[in-house]
């Protein structure tokens, strides 16, 4: 600010100079509760104290020439005129004054363009949109080598956790209505399930979820658009729609969600006759046989669910089961899915796909090759290839505005989502070092948009981020695997807690006994601080939810002890855990 110089032009400077803006008197309690609501809002402000310095009253008199305004405080905010005390709370209760003061000034079309209608991109825009920023979403779909298409809302709902989850509930409810004999229920032997009432029935749910995000949207002033985006150049987009229709829009801002899509092997026959998970949950038909190629997440639940629902279901298994998980879980699993009735073809990839038969299902053969340079040959009515997704990053410009990738395809950002490229960010499962999950893409989204224009400090924590495999099983963890801790900490430094365990609703099911198991891997020289906990049974991912917060405390052993259990529950096995691995001792269930 100029010393000493004409006290209209240093009005002017200290508005130029201050996003937010501040004359005021260091007595006034007017001015205080001003200063107190931007300080809760972590917005940063420059006060004057109009008291404490030597020209203050004829900077007031500037003032008041300049805004017509007598009383302090007499705020500023990026150059323009907001008024006093009342004008700003009255600002604030309308949910205005952040979008005020966080507005760009910029002539793009919007704020904000999000590319990608999924968990990630949805959660981003609405939260901005909420923060009063101009936000537009692009979502298109692109067909499958089969030709299914989805409506808005990403990979989570049409073609990923909710249709899963749905598929897994509907194999355990045959297996309950197996148990509910036990129970009583005079339920027939030969109960049949009918594959497409089931697709029906979980596409019209998905169909309404699609509609309600299509309202949010509209609600939130959000526009949306049906059209596949490629960047033009650094603040440009170039859409088209289903119709080839080209528009181009700009932005301040962008935050590419736009997810992954299932790889397909480069063998012959592929993508001519196998489907993939974005096929299975629409699949009009029954899938008869059914081979699943790959260990993870996708395939151990799909065929999970498939064998539930009665089909001759295999999975062929390159290496191990669920890379990445604890593998003592991990082939307990197995073998769970193998009693009942899953085989697994293990130490082999496909080579060859042929076509027997046309029809719906057709019917494949499958040739394969053991580790051993055997050859496996098998024939199918449907082929599930679940051995890994892409992110979906190329074919989108990026080489346009220099946007670094890893050699996965991934986006390279820092721990603010920001890529390479300082104006475009990037969330969910296209961030290299992130978490393919739903809930991790919707915080990340919903974060970053709060920093953009909210003024939120918050960065998403990727770590003990809690997780569910949906087997027949489930397997819900949080932490680290006993492998990763022996790795992080050292075999001596480790103790692990383990109890096979028996829900109650399964003893009058005469289900077998010691299926199920609760595991807490601990450091010892941390007081026992718990870095992994594991549960193989039922309804493991609501009983994970809720330990995980524990873990992100700090919880110790000591506190899993002290908490007192709720009778009856499988849950409760974790507040009586006292067998540790070491011991050798016997770990099967001990009764109530
Ligand atoms: P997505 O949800 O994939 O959304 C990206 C969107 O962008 C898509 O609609 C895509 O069509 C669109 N798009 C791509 N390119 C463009 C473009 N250029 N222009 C316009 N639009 C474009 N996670 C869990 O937490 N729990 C589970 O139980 C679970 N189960 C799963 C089961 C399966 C079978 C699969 C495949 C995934 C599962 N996931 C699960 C993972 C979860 O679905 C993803 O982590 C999540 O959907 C990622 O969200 P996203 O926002 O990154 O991308
Ligand atoms: P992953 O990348 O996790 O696993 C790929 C699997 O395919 C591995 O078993 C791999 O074997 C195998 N594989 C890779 N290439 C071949 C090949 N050429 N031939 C045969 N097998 C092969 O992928 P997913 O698709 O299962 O899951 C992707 C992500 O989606 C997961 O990481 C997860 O985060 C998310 N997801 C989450 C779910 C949940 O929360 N419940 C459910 C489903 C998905 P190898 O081990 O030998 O490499």
């Amino acid at each position: 600010i100029t010393a000493g110089g004409d006290p209209a032009q240093q009005v002017d400077e200290y508005i130029q100079s201050n996003k937010v803006m501040i004359f005021s008197k260091s007595y006034c309690p007017f001015c205080n509760k001003v200063k107190t609501l931007f300080k809760s809002l972590d917005v940063e402000y420059t006060a004057l104290e109009l008291d404490q310095v030597d020209n203050g009253s004829e900077i007031q008199a500037a003032l008041i020439d300049k805004s017509g305004q007598k009383t302090v405080p007499n705020i500023y905010i990026n150059g323009e005129h907001l008024g006093g005390a009342d004008k700003t709370f009255e600002t604030h209760s309308r949910g205005e004054l952040l979008p005020l003061i966080n507005k760009a000034k910029h002539n793009y079309d919007y704020d904000l363009i999000v590319i990608g209608g999924g968990s990630g991109g949805l959660a981003a825009s609405k939260q901005a949109a909420d923060l009063g920023a101009k936000v537009a979403v692009c979502d298109f779909v692109t067909p499958t080598p089969k030709g299914t298409t989805w409506g808005l809302g990403g990979t989570c709902v049409n073609v990923g956790c909710i249709p899963k989850k749905l598929m897994h509930q509907a194999a355990i409810l045959g297996h309950e209505l197996k148990d509910s004999r036990e129970y009583g229920w005079g339920i027939p032997e030969d109960v049949t399930h009918d594959w497409s009432k089931m697709v029906e029935a979980i596409q019209s749910h998905i169909g309404s979820l699609n509609w309600g995000y299509r309202v949010a949207l509209r609600n939130k002033k959000v526009d949306y658009l049906n059209a596949y985006a490629t960047f033009e150049d650094p603040h440009t987009l170039r859409t088209v729609d289903r119709r080839g229709k080209e528009k181009m829009i700009t932005s301040d801002n962008f935050l590419i969600a736009t997810g992954g899509r299932p790889r397909y092997p480069d063998i012959p026959g592929a993508k001519e006759y196998c489907i993939t998970s974005d096929d299975l949950f629409s699949l009009p038909y029954a899938p008869g046989k059914t081979l699943l190629v790959g260990a993870s997440y996708i395939a151990l639940e799909c065929a999970g669910f498939l064998a539930g629902l009665g089909y001759d279901t295999t999975v062929m298994v390159r290496s191990i089961l669920l890379r990445g998980f604890d593998q003592q879980v991990a082939e307990r699993i197995g073998t769970y899915m193998e009693q009942h009735g899953v085989k697994f073809i293990r130490g082999a990839v496909p080579t060859l796909i042929e076509q027997i038969e046309e029809g719906s299902p057709g019917l494949y053969r499958v040739t394969g090759k053991t580790t051993e340079g055997e050859e496996v040959v098998d024939e199918y009515n449907t082929i599930i290839l679940a051995v890994g997704r892409d992110p979906c990053t190329s074919g989108i410009g990026l080489e346009n505005i220099n946007v670094e990738l890893a050699k996965n395809g991934k986006v390279i950002v820092d721990n603010a989502e920001r890529s390479s490229v300082p104006h475009v960010y990037a969330v969910g499962d296209i961030i290299e070092g992130g978490l393919e999950l739903t809930p991790v893409a919707i915080q990340a989204g919903k974060l970053l948009a709060k920093r953009l224009y909210g003024n939120g400090k918050l960065l998403t924590d990727y770590v003990n981020v809690p997780t569910t495999v949906f087997t027949p099983l489930e397997y819900g963890c949080c932490g680290l695997s006993e492998e990763e801790a022996i790795n992080k900490y050292g075999e001596g430094d480790i103790e692990v807690y383990h109890s096979n365990y028996i829900p109650l609703e399964h003893t009058i099911a005469h289900r077998p006994e010691n299926d199920c198991y609760a595991k807490l891997v601990c450091v010892t020289s941390e007081n026992e601080k718990v870095v992994g906990f594991h549960v193989l049974g039922p309804n493991a991912g609501e009983i994970t939810q809720g330990f995980s917060i524990g873990l992100k405390l700090g919880a110790t052993k000591a506190d899993f002890d002290n908490l007192v259990g709720i009778h009856p529950t499988t849950a409760e096995v974790f507040t009586t855990l006292n067998v540790t691995k070491k011991s050798g001792q016997d770990v099967n269930a001990q009764g109530c």
